[in-house]
């Protein structure tokens, strides 16, 4: 059973290996969103993903998050190759072990926070006497349990991101993928959110965030760029070109996109 496969041993290669990993959209012509991408991500790692817009950055993520097929390649999840599963097998995986956290926040708006969460937990088949107490339980992790009656509407972007945040770990996922998650947020709301995910990584959740914000970058500790397709890993760009001793910057390297 796959859902059972959670946590085995099997992930000694990591999380999630993509081994020469393409991705074509069809058409005419043809967009070669990702080339040969050759990544493995560890069950403790938090990873930044930063490129131009249309670099490929969410092609990747939803590869990663079993959303989406290669049309090349393979991709290992905990240890299964992804190519030889069915769509409903991939399902299982995924709502078993991903949690997704996107710029939009994407909560339904006819929900109450708690339900929103509620309603997650059911697609991923938690009983209903579970429900409810899980969703408190993720809500007062990330500090907005005070809200859980409220609807979207009547939260601050701040909170939603918080409220989708609870949604996407109540199910206890090992990986957390976050799509922009602090692109709709002022800058102090930002570094709130980050510190929380920075506290959902120390809590033994692996992360991957798409950015374009250096400060959201940094909090990572394996940095990746996108360019037209192709990934690489670098070190993270330096904002303040930081001085040698002697008084030269031969490290500055200046900032992801
Ligand atoms: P990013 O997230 O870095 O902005 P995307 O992964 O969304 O980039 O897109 C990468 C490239 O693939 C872009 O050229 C985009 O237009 C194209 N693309 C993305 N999704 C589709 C799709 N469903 N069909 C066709 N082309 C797509
Ligand atoms: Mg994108």
């Amino acid at each position: 059973m796959i859902g059972g496969l959670r946590g085995a041993a099997a992930s000694k290669n990591g999380l999630v290996v993509l081994s020469a990993v393409e991705r074509t959209y069809q058409g005419i012509p043809p967009v070669h969103a990702l080339r040969s991408a050759n990544l493995s991500i560890g069950r403790e790692d938090y990873v930044s993903l930063s490129g131009r817009s249309g670099s490929g950055k969410s092609t990747l993520l939803n590869l990663i998050g079993l959303l989406d097929k290669p049309t090349a390649g393979s991709i290992m999840f905990n240890g299964i190759d992804t190519s030889v599963i069915t769509d409903r097998q991939a399902s299982v995986l995924r709502s078993k072990n991903i949690g997704f956290v996107f710029q939009s926040f994407n909560l339904l708006p006819n929900r109450t926070a708690s339900e929103n969460i509620a309603l997650a937990l059911l697609y991923q088949k938690v009983p209903k006497s579970s429900r409810m107490i899980l969703a408190q339980r993720a809500l007062d992790r990330v500090g907005v349990l005070d809200r859980a009656g409220a609807f979207p509407g009547q939260l601050s972007g701040g909170e939603k991101q918080r409220v989708a945040i609870a949604r996407a770990v109540a199910g206890q996922p090992a990986l957390l993928l976050c799509d922009e998650p602090t692109g709709n947020l002022d800058t102090s709301t930002t570094r709130n959110v980050l510190d929380l995910l920075d506290s959902l990584h120390e809590e033994g959740i692996a992360v991957v965030i798409v950015t374009h914000d250096f400060e959201v970058a940094e909090r990572a500790r394996r940095h990746f760029v996108m360019t037209d397709g192709v990934i690489s890993e670098q070190p993270l760009m330096t904002r303040h070109e930081p001085q040698d001793h002697d008084g030269s910057n031969s490290c500055a390297q200046g900032r992801p996109q």
